[in-house]
């Protein structure tokens, strides 16, 4: 402890968390009142951790200091840390603060390591931190003075992140894969091979691996690839059972296996078992393993180099130096999820982190000066080489209906997570006309807003050599210009809101607007939420808005076809000046135009059904989107009724083989819902189907307790609930819901009484943290707790002891949207609802067990459980209807094993 404190920075350090406030100054560490606090800081800056939790804590928004995670960022770019006083002392080697009060002291003593880390000679992330720092002096950032004696200058003048980043290298087209066979044999003695010697040989396992391999073999007919949906049960060894085949088909075929998921978690997970199988890197330095993710993922680094020119103000340039420091560090340059600590948007602003990707599609390819450093191009070519890309479902999605390379498409498909693919297909392939969609449409025509700043620019400015050379596609490029001017502009929503729309298109929306809150039934009750209407029965004149705006739109559509048209006789028939680059860029460009003639074809689609009669295929609706009581969006949306009926003619059909699964993919016993739900059946496809049963004893190691005493919508009561549950596990408990408006008031309620007992509560919609970063402090502290919905629901992985309950508020009964109400009466009325919920059950009952020695109890408060939805769970499980006072004792005592169950899970159907 002794060199912690004689690295002590002798700052004043707050720390303020639901059980208080205290403030450290002159070596005295003393509790106060929030006002104190906010005193304290506007007179100093002061030593913090996580500034705007600090600031949510007190209730004082502007709330400013020095961050010790910004300094962190800073010092360790591209590196690990979990925002809290834990989670820092763990990424620095110091040790952990005992409780509350020792945290601000801590703060120094952190604080105290960084500066010296900067000062020493080995400081692995020295380069390029004096020439950043210089500018963040001139920015003010808070830290900059501090910093400055410490950081010295270089003996030689540091080069330029642009000019560090690595090129990526031209590559030959890699052939096509061989058509090769592989026997289950094989398959067993490369699964074994990757288990290593002495792993338990599982039978379940190696069934499993067999069974996948079937899917590598060259289909049998053109247009039907082998199908297979496979239900693995948590703990086989799912992972290495579909690597293994997948590891031997790459090798003996020279093809590219995909492996598509949802979470990043497991894309995380998967990266990191693929290194059983492949090594980091080939001999020529090449890549056999590639995580790929969507272009808005990555950072862009035109947009990072217009935001470090001027192109962000404030605190945003600060957040741009911060990631320019970590881009030079990145492994790949991925923001989302990546090495970019997911904490460092939300200390500044959210669209910060947003601004720099290349979110709306305006990459200009070769025409980049830093195309070829660019992240996005560096992971695209490393994938086309790879054996196994990591990617997800929307990204292979996405990739087959619009990608640019057919040759690229992937053949071999795994769908992990594969209880995910319906919904990834439904936002995949639907369409929505709205505000927002709209005037970035026209953005990507025109040209950036007159007050804005940046360097987005319009199609004239990024085609200014074709439409000098050739006279029709420029005269092409002028038309798409003017009828472009029929899209909404800056101010429509405001405009719309007044009642003065301008143009055809903002006159819909207007009358779109009206038409949903006209309708709208909910009484103000759930006023903050979204609103929605069917597209049906609609008045003449909303009817004759739709048609003007469906002419405005193929005037737009026109010219950009012509366009397209100009791009490609200009590439067929090259003039002397266009190098590759420039062909590259064109190419780019008419792929850019063909995506946009696609989203106007599908919106005029949209418009032209609103008078007539719907389509079957399609469910339509107006919806007015709100948060917080405020509009922030206005439109038509349009999904299929099924969108396994697309994902079948663009994914499966060019493949040879898909394999989706899951340990959630049937439900109960029953495979239909599941094979409806892979799209086999659009291409009179036979999955096979198979199945593995999760090796775990639920039997003896986890228990359902339906608590029936706490009423429905008795929210103090549901609040009182949490408390106690979160009590009697001592923390380690997950509360999901399904609404925010509950969430925050059962939060509101007891966060306070719990953080006073060592207990710390965090909760989305109410930390300002992200999703991934509170489940990393959920699963370093195992007293904390954390409450959220639907996304922690499926996408939390945390073994052990820091989660041994997971309580859900009520049945998750699907909320009755226009788009369910459809799905509904298509599938079956109440059963389709009850699979729906035993899905989400066997979800959320996911999170518990996550390995062997794994115990818990899942609870779900909810007086009228119904019997039928206890399919939901494992088969063996102790399932015990109780009051809440029962519960409690059950809880405290801990998962007892013994079988008493008034109704076990596998055959409790009454
Ligand atoms: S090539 Fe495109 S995505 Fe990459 S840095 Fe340049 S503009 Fe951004």
């Amino acid at each position: 402890m002794d060199c912690q404190v004689s690295a002590l920075l002798p700052l004043p350090a707050l720390h303020a968390s639901h059980a208080g406030t205290w403030l450290r100054d002159r070596e005295v560490t003393r509790g106060c009142g929030k006002g104190d606090a906010v005193m304290a800081a506007a007179d100093t800056p002061l030593l913090l951790l996580n500034a705007p939790l600090v600031a949510t804590r007190l209730g004082y928004p502007d709330l400013s200091g020095l961050d010790l995670l910004e300094l962190f960022a800073f010092v360790h770019p591209a590196r690990f840390a979990v925002p809290t006083p834990k989670g820092l002392a763990h990424a620095l080697g110091l040790d952990e603060p005992g409780a509350d009060d020792a945290v601000p002291a801590f703060l120094q003593a952190a604080a105290g390591k960084l500066i010296a880390t900067c000062e020493s000679a080995d400081w692995p992330e020295r380069e390029g931190a004096w020439s950043t720092l210089q500018s963040l002096v001139r920015m003010r950032w808070p830290w900059a003075q501090v910093l400055v004696p410490h950081v010295r200058k270089p003996e030689r003048a540091e080069r330029w992140l642009f000019a560090r980043l690595p090129e990526w290298e031209e590559a030959p087209e890699r052939p096509a894969p061989g058509h090769v066979l592989i026997e289950e044999e094989e398959v067993e003695g490369r699964l074994a091979r990757l288990t290593g010697e002495g792993a338990e040989h599982r039978a379940g396992q190696r069934r499993y691996a067999r069974e996948a391999g079937a899917v590598f073999a060259p289909r049998p007919k053109r247009g039907v690839p082998h199908v297979l949906l496979a239900q693995a049960g948590t703990g086989i060894g799912k992972t290495l059972g579909y690597l293994a085949p997948a590891h031997l088909w790459s090798e003996k075929s020279g093809g590219t296996v995909w492996v598509s998921t949802y979470t990043k978690n497991l894309q995380r997970q998967l990266r990191r078992e693929s290194g059983r199988a492949w090594p980091q890197s080939r001999a020529d330095g090449t890549r056999p393993v590639v995580v790929r993710k969507g272009r808005e993922n990555y950072l862009c680094l035109l947009n990072l180099e217009d935001a470090l020119q001027g192109g962000f103000g404030g605190r945003a340039a600060i957040l741009a130096q911060l990631v320019a420091r970590w881009a030079a560090f990145s492994q790949d340059g991925d923001m989302i999820g990546g090495d970019l600590p997911g904490w460092l948007g939300t200390l500044f602003r959210k669209r910060g982190i947003a601004a720099l990707t290349d979110q709306r599609g305006e990459c200009v390819y070769a025409g980049c000066p830093h195309y070829r450093k660019c992240f996005i191009e560096h992971a695209a070519r490393a994938s086309a080489q790879a054996d196994l890309v990591i990617a997800n479902h929307a990204l292979v999605m996405v990739n087959a209906a619009r990608g640019r390379d057919h040759a690229q498409r992937p053949t071999r498909i795994v769908f992990d997570e594969g209880h995910h693919v319906f919904e990834a297909a439904d936002s995949t392939f639907a369409a929505a006309l709205t505000g927002a969609e709209a005037i970035e449409l026209r953005r990507w025509i025109v040209g950036p807003e007159k007050q804005s700043r940046g360097r987005r620019r319009g199609l004239a400015a990024r085609l200014a050599d074709v439409a000098s050379y050739d006279d029709a596609g420029g005269a092409a490029i002028e038309a798409a210009l003017d009828a472009a001017q029929a899209l909404p502009s800056e101010g429509w929503l405001q405009r719309l809101v007044e009642g003065v729309p301008a143009g055809p298109v903002e006159a819909l929306l207007g009358a779109v607007r009206a038409t949903t809150y006209a309708r709208d039934e909910s009484g103000g009750q759930e006023a903050g939420y979204g609103i929605e209407t069917e597209a049906a029965g609609l008045d003449g004149p909303v009817v004759e808005l739709a048609a003007q705006a469906a002419g405005a739109l193929a005037a737009i559509r026109s010219p950009l076809m012509k366009l397209g048209g100009r791009l490609e006789a200009v590439i067929a028939d090259p003039p002397d000046w266009l190098d590759g680059q420039g062909r590259a860029r064109i190419e780019g460009a008419r792929h850019s135009l063909q995506w946009r003639c696609d989203l106007l074809a599908a919106w005029e689609a949209l418009l032209d059904r609103l008078g007539g009669p719907g389509d079957p295929e399609f469910v339509d609706w107006l919806a007015v989107e709100r948060s917080d009581t405020r509009e922030f969006d206005v439109g038509l949306h349009r999904h299929w009724l099924d969108p396994m009926k697309p994902f079948a003619q663009v994914v499966l059909e060019p493949a040879h083989g898909v394999m989706l699964t899951s340990a959630t993919l049937k439900d109960g016993p029953d495979w239909d819902a599941a094979v409806a739900r892979s799209g086999a059946r659009h291409l009179d496809a036979q999955p096979r189907l198979s199945e593995a049963e999760s090796p775990f004893d639920y039997a003896s190691n986890a228990e359902v307790l339906i608590v029936t005493d706490i009423q429905r919508g008795d929210v103090p009561g549901l609040a009182g609930a949490y408390g106690r549950i979160i009590e009697a596990c001592g923390g380690g408990v997950l509360g999901l819901f399904t609404a925010i408006r509950r969430l925050r008031a059962v939060h509101g309620r007891i966060a306070d009484r719990l953080a006073r007992s060592g207990l710390p509560l965090y909760s989305q919609h109410v930390d300002p943290i992200d999703t991934g970063t509170l489940v990393d402090i959920f699963r370093d502290d195992p007293a904390a707790s954390l409450l959220g919905t639907d996304a922690l629901r499926d996408g939390v992985d945390v073994p052990g002891r820091s989660l041994r309950c997971v309580v859900m508020e009520q049945v998750p009964w699907p909320r009755p949207t226009i788009l369910h109400r459809a799905r509904r009466a298509a599938g079956g009325g109440s059963a389709y609802d009850d699979r729906i919920i035993r899905a989400r059950l066997a979800q959320a009952f996911g999170r518990l067990i996550r390995s062997k020695d794994d115990r818990g109890h899942f609870v779900v408060l909810s007086p009228a459980f119904p019997s039928r939805l206890l399919p939901a769970f494992p088969a063996g499980t102790p399932v015990i209807r109780c009051t809440l006072d029962e519960a409690l004792q059950r809880l405290a005592s801990g998962v007892s094993g013994a079988q008493e169950s008034a109704e076990a899970a596998a055959d409790g159907m009454t």
